[in-house]
């Protein structure tokens, strides 16, 4: 075959990387045209491109089940507004993902493939117990997400198989939230990332919590799923002690690094401080007490002040403000 190939539908993709031994999958190539120009992978290898497929591309609702394609590009994510409203934590990645020319390219499939400890998208999903749907020469299979990863760019995908997409369940009374802690203010990978899910069982601060997950970014080989976040909440409103204690899990979770983006401990803490916040704003969304609007960026940010922020340093903001209305100091 020739050295790159952009198969129209799933099945034909399959079928090239099924005959093309060493063949790679392309998607929107913001990290595999520099792993190939870094000579992280064999800048030789068959490229399958598959941008053109259009069943992998877009948001589908069916009911309260939502499915994101593997090809569809991190700013649809970002804008989608049954994302923004049911799904927040989706979105909030998106949103602090890379540029809007990084958006526009990358993909849901290529940022959970690409295995990154530090990738936005992957706590979000966790945080939601999504499910990934595969393909590959033995026909279509379905893991969850946290088995996908293996180690800092490693996953338990098999040669030949093709992510198609994701699966999670958005039940009414629930709620997500991502928040991350980077050095600087933009074009920076997470120093660490909080996703947190709140499924409650009734509207106003004091109602009980029905099941709770918490995941976490950059402070460990893959992402963690915080061990035992049901067991301190179930069945209990949101408290002072209960936040506390999930702090201490959080950070009890990491297995850190130290880098340029923070030293091991600093690294430790900060986990449990977003998990926390993570936590508290996905429990008022839940609840309904939320007032709107998306959570903080590094804490200290309106969405208001993204666009202001750039502005005031030359660059366009293209994003739509309108679809991320509320301001948070
Ligand atoms: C300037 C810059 C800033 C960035 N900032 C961030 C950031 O803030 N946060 C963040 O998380 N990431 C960031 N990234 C990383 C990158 O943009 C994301 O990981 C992106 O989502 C990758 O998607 P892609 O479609 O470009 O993947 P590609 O580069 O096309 O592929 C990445 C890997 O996934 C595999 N792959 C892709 N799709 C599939 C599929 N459907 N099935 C099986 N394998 C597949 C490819 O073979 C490859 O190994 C940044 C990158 C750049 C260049």
């Amino acid at each position: 075959m020739s050295a790159y190939q952009r198969p129209a539908s799933v099945a034909e993709a399959v079928a090239i990387l099924r005959d093309t031994p060493g063949a790679i999958v392309l998607a929107g190539g913001t990290d595999l045209v520099i792993d190939r120009r870094l000579g992280r992978v064999d800048p030789d290898a068959p490229l399958v491109d598959v941008s053109a497929i259009d069943e992998l591309a877009g948001v589908r609702w069916d009911g309260d089940v939502l499915h994101v394609g593997a090809a569809t590009a991190i700013s649809d994510i970002e804008r989608d507004p049954g994302i923004i409203s049911r799904a927040p934590a989706l979105s909030e990645a998106a949103r602090v993902l890379g540029s809007v020319q990084i958006r526009n390219m990358a993909t849901l499939g290529g940022n959970l493939c690409n295995a990154s400890p530090a990738a936005d998208m992957t706590p979000p999903l966790l945080a939601h117990d999504a499910v990934v749907v595969v393909y590959g020469p033995d026909g279509v299979r379905e893991q969850a997400v946290i088995s996908l990863f293996t180690g800092p760019r490693g996953t338990s995908l098999a040669a030949g198989e093709l992510v198609v997409g994701t699966r999670l369940r958005i039940p009414a009374r629930s709620g997500s939230c991502y928040v991350r802690q980077t050095v600087r203010w933009a074009m920076d990978l997470a120093g660490v990332g909080a996703a947190a899910w709140v499924l409650a069982g009734g509207a106003g601060s004091d109602a009980p919590i029905e099941a709770a997950r918490v995941a976490l970014g950059a402070v460990a080989p893959t992402a963690v799923l915080v061990p035992g976040v049901d067991h301190l909440l179930v069945g209990h409103p949101l408290s002072a002690e209960r936040l506390a204690a999930v702090r201490e899990a959080a950070s009890a979770a990491c297995a850190p690094i130290s880098d340029v983006r923070g030293t091991a401990e600093y690294r430790r803490h900060v986990a449990g401080v977003l998990a926390a916040r993570a936590l508290s704003i996905a429990h008022a969304r839940a609840t309904g007490v939320w007032p709107g609007g998306p959570a903080p960026v590094n804490g200290r940010i309106s969405s208001a002040g993204v666009g202001q922020h750039r502005a005031h340093r030359g660059q366009r903001d293209t994003t739509d403000a309108s679809a991320r209305p509320g301001t948070l100091a």
